[in-house]
């Protein structure tokens, strides 16, 4: 049965089995519409019933939510997570960090790689708290970068808040800086800086942490 084939009622194109749905209501145990039908009629349904598709949504989101569960899916909840469980809260982060969920697994195997320790704060991470995903070269002037995995690492939240549009070294010099400062200051008040942070925009703590 491996290499059987079955006829789409709606294209009347012969396909091998794995193209279609399973479908325990059918005798053959498979969708008489092959899959890119299915998915085709699916959204053509959902275009007419915006309203009703919204509302069935809707609802399944709520009750999950009240049963304590992921908004997405049947998993509980992160302990820290009003929303996702810990899958969907990957997603969430890849799709709105790297523009796309696709990299989930990606930033995933990222967080424990490094073992939940932020590089800069040698702070715990915590999911749906303080993880954030930080683009060590900075998207606003390294578009391309955006879903380049070699360029994000897990940081602090508020550090990333902090670190603006500046690289890691950048922002290493900042800091260096800073604490420069901070200590010519015990010796000796009011030193004139010389390192202009405005050129790197303001904080920005835009980010949400979910
Ligand atoms: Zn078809
Ligand atoms: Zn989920």
């Amino acid at each position: 049965m491996d290499n059987a084939i079955k006829i789409c009622t709606y294209c009347l194109i012969e396909k091998p089995l794995d193209q279609f749905y399973k479908n325990k209501n059918h005798s053959d145990g498979y969708t008489n519409y092959c899959k890119v039908c299915t998915n085709m009629k699916h959204k053509e349904w959902i275009a007419k019933n915006p309203k009703f598709y919204f509302e069935i949504n809707t609802q399944l989101r709520i009750d999950r939510l009240a049963a304590g569960l992921c908004m997405r899916c049947d998993q509980h909840r992160l302990p820290f997570s009003n929303i996702f469980c810990e899958d969907h809260f990957f997603m969430n982060k890849s799709a709105s960090r790297l523009k796309s969920s696709e990299f989930w697994q990606d930033i995933k195997e990222k967080f424990y790689n490094q073992n939940m320790i932020c590089p800069y704060s040698g702070k715990k991470l915590t999911l749906g708290i303080d993880a954030s995903i930080d683009h060590i070269l900075p998207v606003s002037r390294f578009p391309l970068l955006i879903n380049d995995l070699n360029n994000i690492e897990w940081v602090d939240w508020g550090i990333n808040c902090n670190k603006r549009n500046m690289t890691k070294e950048e922002y290493l010099q900042s800091e260096r800086y800073k604490l420069k400062l901070f200590k010519m200051n015990e010796q000796r008040p009011s030193k004139e800086s010389n390192l202009d942070l405005s050129a790197y925009g303001t904080p920005t703590c835009i980010m949400s942490r979910e």
